[in-house]
C-alpha cells in the first residue's frame, strides 16, 4: 500500500484519483501504474461544467508520463463518463491529460521544454519518442498558444519572405516589429499568401497599426491595398530589399567590364566581387586603402558603387522633402551613367519612390527585428531534418510566435 502512496505523490496524482496497482516490468525499463478513482466521487461535464454522478467508465487508455528513477512510466486509466441533463453522455476532462492526448500534460511540458532548446531529432531520441510524436507535440503546442493569443495593439509590422530547401520555396511571414515576434506563417508569396493574414485580426488591430515594412513585391502590395486603410502612407519598402537590388545592379556592371578588361590583359577587377558588395565596417584599414586606391583608377564599377553609396543615402534623412530633392539629383545622375544596370535600378526605384520616403517618417525596416531572423536561422539549422513545409511553418510559430505554449485549458 505504501509505494502506492509513494507514487501517487512522486506523480502529482490527486482525489478522487488514486493509483491502485504498480507493475514494474524490468526488462523492459517501464513501470506501468494502474489508476482508479473512489467510488462515490462526482464529476463534471465538459460542455457546461455542472456536477453528475458516475454513468460508466470509456475503455482503458494509457499515458506516458515523466520518467521515475529512469523508468519509463506509463499510467493506465479509464475516463469516467457522465450524463448530463443538458448535453448527454460526455466523458469527463481527466486532470493529468488534454482529451485524446498519449502523454500527460506534466510529459508534454518537459518535451516542450526541451525542443525550446534542441532539435526535434535530439528530443526525439532522448525521451524514446517517435519523430511523429515529437512534431504532434509541438503542433498541439502551438496551436493553444494561437488560441491564447491576447488581441493587442500591433503598431509596426513586417511582411517577409523566407526561402525553405534551397530557395525552391517560399514562405510569407508577417512579424510585429515591435515585439519582436512572428505572427502569421503561410506558404509561398503569392497576394494570396498574405490575404490570409488580415482576416485575425479584429477591426481594432487593423485600423491601430500604423506602418508595414516590405519588399517591393507587387502581390503583397495588392494584399496590403486591399485590406489596411490608408495603405499608400503605411507601406515602407525595406531599406535592404532596396540596397539588395542595387548591389545585384552594381556586381552586373563589374563582371561586363571584367571580362571586357580581361580582354586587354587589365586584371583589376579580378577577386573583387565581394569587396564592392560588403558594407564599408566590414574592410580593416589596409583593405580599404587598397579597395579606394582600386575605386580611384577610373572604372566603371567604381560609378556603379558610388550611385549605390549615394542611393542608400536617402536612409538618412529627417525630412522628406530634403529625401525626396537627394533622390532627384541622384536619379538623373543614375540615369546619365549610361550603367544599363543601374539605369534600371533608377527606373525601379522612381517608381516606387512614394512608399521608399514614407520610411523618413515612419523609421521601419525588416531588420528592425534581428532576434526574429536569428531565431529562423537556427530552426533552420536545426530543420535539416524536415520533411515538409507544415513542421517548418510549426518551429517557426514554437520558436519565434512569442506564444504561451504550456499544456492546459486554452
Ligand atoms: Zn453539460
Amino acid at each position: 500500500m505504501q509505494d502506492y502512496q509513494l507514487y501517487q505523490q512522486i506523480l502529482g496524482i490527486v482525489a478522487p484519483w488514486r493509483v491502485e496497482d504498480v507493475e514494474l516490468r524490468l526488462e523492459e525499463g517501464e513501470v506501468h501504474l494502474f489508476l482508479g478513482h473512489e467510488s462515490e466521487a462526482t464529476w463534471t461535464c465538459p460542455e457546461c461544467q455542472a456536477e453528475c454522478p458516475l454513468y460508466d467508465h470509456d475503455s482503458e487508455r494509457t499515458w506516458r508520463h515523466l520518467d521515475t528513477c529512469q523508468y519509463r512510466t506509463i499510467l493506465h486509466g479509464a475516463a469516467p463518463r457522465v450524463r448530463c441533463p443538458e448535453h448527454g453522455v460526455r466523458v469527463a476532462r481527466l486532470p493529468w491529460a488534454e482529451p485524446h492526448g498519449r502523454f500527460t500534460a506534466l510529459f508534454e511540458r518537459l518535451a516542450i521544454d526541451w525542443l525550446k532548446a534542441a532539435s526535434q531529432q535530439a528530443v526525439a531520441d532522448r525521451l524514446g519518442l517517435s519523430w511523429d510524436e515529437v512534431h504532434g507535440i509541438m503542433q498541439r503546442a502551438v496551436k493553444r498558444g494561437l488560441a491564447r493569443r491576447k488581441r493587442e495593439k500591433l503598431e509596426y509590422l513586417g511582411v517577409d519572405e523566407k526561402s525553405f530547401r534551397k530557395g525552391h520555396r517560399y514562405l510569407t511571414l508577417v512579424n510585429d516589429l515591435t515585439r519582436g515576434c512572428v505572427l502569421y506563417v503561410a506558404e509561398d508569396r503569392k497576394r494570396s499568401s498574405l490575404d490570409g493574414f488580415w482576416p485575425t485580426l479584429t477591426p481594432e488591430q487593423r485600423d491601430g497599426i500604423a506602418a508595414v515594412a516590405l519588399d517591393m513585391w507587387d502581390p503583397y502590395v495588392r494584399s496590403i491595398r486591399a485590406h489596411l486603410p490608408d495603405a499608400e502612407e503605411k507601406m515602407v519598402f525595406d531599406k535592404f530589399h532596396v540596397a539588395k537590388h542595387l548591389s545585384e545592379a552594381v556586381d552586373k556592371v563589374r563582371r561586363t567590364e571584367h571580362k571586357a578588361l580581361k580582354k586587354i590583359g587589365d586584371e583589376r577587377l579580378k577577386g573583387t566581387k565581394y569587396d564592392w558588395l560588403k558594407g564599408r565596417n566590414k574592410f580593416d584599414f589596409s583593405e580599404w586603402r587598397d579597395f579606394c586606391r582600386l575605386r580611384r583608377s577610373n572604372l566603371k564599377t567604381s560609378r556603379a558603387w558610388a550611385l549605390k553609396e549615394q542611393a542608400m543615402r536617402l536612409w538618412d534623412f529627417c525630412y522628406v522633402q530634403a529625401a525626396h530633392k537627394h533622390f532627384n539629383w541622384w536619379y538623373r545622375w543614375a540615369t546619365h551613367s549610361r550603367l544599363k544596370p543601374m539605369i534600371d535600378k533608377a527606373r525601379m526605384l522612381v517608381s516606387h519612390l512614394r512608399n521608399i520616403l514614407t520610411y523618413v517618417k515612419h523609421r521601419i525596416t525588416n531588420a528592425s527585428s534581428e532576434s526574429i531572423n536569428s531565431k529562423i536561422q537556427w530552426v533552420k539549422y536545426t530543420a535539416r531534418g524536415f520533411r515538409n513545409v507544415d513542421n517548418f511553418k510549426s518551429a517557426i510559430y514554437f520558436h519565434c510566435g512569442n506564444l504561451d505554449l504550456s499544456p492546459g485549458p486554452t
